[in-house]
């Protein structure tokens, strides 16, 4: 039989093949996808009984035969009359009202749409088909070169089952190529669920017939050679581990599939979650948590979607909220819609409920981790019941914060549950949930206006100084040391009522917390208004604001700080990228803080001699800036030989 197909445009083929040319690839999932639900449909029908034959091997072989490349199956194959229903007619028309509603649309879809059998065309100029159905009807052969006419005959095929033979387009020869099929194979195919030969692998094996001698003197054994075997090469993995019950899979388990996705990492990630449900909509996966530290890959070891085990894609956008972009892992879902646009996917309700789902998921993870005792107390001991003990979360807490961090900032309901579990970290490495943290502080780190003070330091060594200051004092210092930090500090001052944030360097100590008590000054007016420009005059005006204070007088007699929310707003601007531009690009300014009770200060206003009292208010300035790590090159250099010629 001969016949046009049903299509309404009369060149579809060059048009398949323009709007789909950065992804011809995908030919080889939708064809092979095609095999895996015929062989899956005559699985079914055998276990209903309806198919009573053999099933036999249903190994999906793919082959490179001179110019062809063949897919066969040993499915259900088809009749003349569904081949004139599903690719003459259906199949066809699809393509076509696809390619009508989309016209405007085309460049997005690229990659998102499976165009299904003709898809074929993308990189064939001819295609046939040879099949035979399970049956009991005359096998067929179809072809077609990509003209809207087709051919249609009795078949030679004897057993049954499927086979698409594409003759490839001379511009797409690299389909011909093993390395490029098997790395086809590889990417889109990998956990199928039905076994995919392509060609033969050595695999080193004891030999039946040859030996060889090992060992010395009595000890000398024969034993068999290891000699090389060709052996089928299947391409996936028919049961990857997302699939099975979270039930009968171990940790080591979970490691090792961690592995086979991505084989080219080898750090073990921190836990997993392993998704499973089917309402109201379906979704299974596996989500692993990768140890974050300060610099992140998101390019690498990118969630991969699949659905139905067929990999669709790597950009999980829209699909997974934006905080849990940098987990690591495989979702599987039949219900997101894979043939639209990404704006379309945003708006979809499924995939909405399935982002919140997973946003659930981790946060149930992260509060059952919170709860439980770490593994190493664990394991130290079973016997102890005691209730002070550190959960799983404080053991991997410095990994994952980010993701925490992130989460509530960007997830409103989120950030609700985490405020029960999230944790601070104070400079000693003690971990706290934030209404412990508050209840331990509260009693000396209240200011007079009732605020809780939380003092924090961004780096234990440079701020050394003055967190020893701030401990003489009784204060706890936390250790906020994330790239969220000051977004994260001003959500925290949000969220938890009379909280302020501040850090130890801000101020001097004794304002750092704001208490009514008052330190008598030692200098009256008079003598401050002299002593201020004998020290703007040594100072780089456009960095440091000379501020004179009344401080505990064995207190240092200079201090350098940093206006809190100036920094912070600087270091907002700089991580958030535009719309505080203007505070970004201040240059870095301090406080130069005089202790106008500290005897060293009164010497200063004293000294007679102009040279002498400038050598002492630059020694007493150098002394300051080093202890903040202010004082570099040349500076340093001149403060180290001034020192030495004092001495
Ligand atoms: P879809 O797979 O989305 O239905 P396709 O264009 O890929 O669309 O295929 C159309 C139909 O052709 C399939 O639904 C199926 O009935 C039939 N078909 C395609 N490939 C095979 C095959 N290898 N074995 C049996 N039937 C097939």
């Amino acid at each position: 039989m001969q016949g046009n197909l049903n299509v309404q445009t009369e060149n579809i083929f060059p048009v398949i093949k323009k709007f789909l040319y950065s992804d011809h690839e995908i030919f080889l999932r939708e064809l092979i996808s095609n095999a895996v639900d015929a062989t899956q449909k005559l699985k079914a029908l055998s276990s209903r009984g309806e198919f009573k034959g053999e099933l036999g091997d249903l190994t999906i072989e793919v082959k490179i035969d001179k110019k062809k490349l063949i897919i066969s199956d040993r499915g259900i194959g088809m009749t003349e009359e569904e081949i004139d229903k599903y690719i003459n007619q259906i199949a066809f028309s699809g393509a076509n009202d696809f390619l009508d509603k989309y016209k405007d649309v085309q460049e997005n879809l690229i990659g998102h749409f499976g165009l299904g059998f003709y898809s074929a065309f993308m990189v064939a100029d001819k295609v046939e088909i040879e099949t035979k159905s399970w049956k009991d009807a005359p096998a067929m052969h179809w072809s077609c070169d990509g003209s809207p006419s087709f051919e249609m005959k009795e078949g030679k095929r004897k057993e049954r089952g499927t086979d698409i033979i594409l003759h490839i387009a001379d511009d797409c020869k690299e389909f011909l190529e093993e390395q490029q099929i098997l790395q086809l194979l590889k990417k889109y195919c990998r956990f199928m669920p039905v076994p995919i030969r392509f060609g033969e692998e050595s695999q080193w094996v004891d030999s039946e017939t040859e030996f060889e001698e090992v060992g010395e003197g009595e000890n000398k054994t024969k034993r068999p050679k290891r000699v090389e075997k060709k052996v089928p090469r299947i391409v996936n993995d028919t049961d990857p581990a997302w699939k099975k019950a979270p039930s009968t899979l171990t940790d080591e388990d979970y490691k090792k599939f961690y592995h086979e996705l991505y084989p080219m990492n080898f750090e073990d990630p921190l836990f997993q979650i392993h998704l499973n449900v089917d309402y109201p909509f379906n979704l299974t996966g596996i989500l692993y948590f990768p140890k974050v530290r300060k610099t992140i890959d998101p390019n690498r070891n990118k969630i991969q979607l699949y659905c139905n085990q067929v990999f669709v894609t790597d950009s999980v956008e829209g699909v997974v909220p934006e905080y849990l972009m940098l987990l690591h892992g495989v979702l599987d879902s039949p219900d997101i819609p894979l043939n639209v646009s990404r704006s379309y996917l945003q708006s979809d309700s499924n995939v909405k409920k399935i982002a919140q789902h997973i946003s659930k998921k981790v946060a149930d993870k992260l509060e059952e981790m919170s709860k439980a005792k770490s593994e190493k107390q664990k394991a130290e001991s079973e016997a102890d019941k005691s209730q002070t003990f550190n959960s799983q979360l404080e053991e991997k807490w410095d990994d994952i914060k980010i993701f925490v961090e992130y989460g509530m900032l960007t997830e409103e309901k989120f950030c609700e549950r985490a405020m029960k579990f999230a944790l601070l970290k104070n400079t000693e490495g003690q971990y706290f949930k934030l209404d412990d943290y508050r209840d331990k502080i509260k009693a000396l780190q209240t200011d007079k206006d009732k605020n809780v003070i939380y003092l924090y330091a961004t780096d234990v060594d440079e701020q050394h100084a003055y967190i020893a200051k701030a401990k003489e004092k009784g204060y706890d210092v936390l250790l906020m040391d994330s790239v969220l930090n000051s977004h994260y500090i001003n959500l925290l001052e949000q969220k938890i009522e009379k909280t302020r944030f501040v850090r130890v360097d801000a101020d001097t100590v004794e304002k750092l917390i704001a208490h009514d008590d008052a330190i008598p000054e030692k200098l009256t007016k008079e003598e401050q208004d002299k002593l201020r420009p004998i020290i703007e005059n040594e100072v780089d005006k456009a960095r440091f604001t000379v501020q004179l204070e009344s401080m505990e007088s064995d207190d240092q007699p200079m201090v350098i700080t940093q206006n809190e929310f100036m920094r912070r707003y600087k270091e907002m601007s700089q991580t958030s990228g535009g719309g505080m531009g203007f505070y970004g690009e201040m240059p870095d300014s301090y406080n130069l803080v005089v202790n106008i009770n500290h005897p060293l200060i009164s010497q200063v206003l004293n000294e007679q001699d102009a040279d002498k009292q400038k050598q002492l208010v630059h020694q007493l300035t150098d002394l300051a800036l080093l202890s903040n790590g202010l004082l570099k090159g040349e500076a340093l250099t001149q403060f180290i030989k001034r020192s030495v010629e004092m001495i």
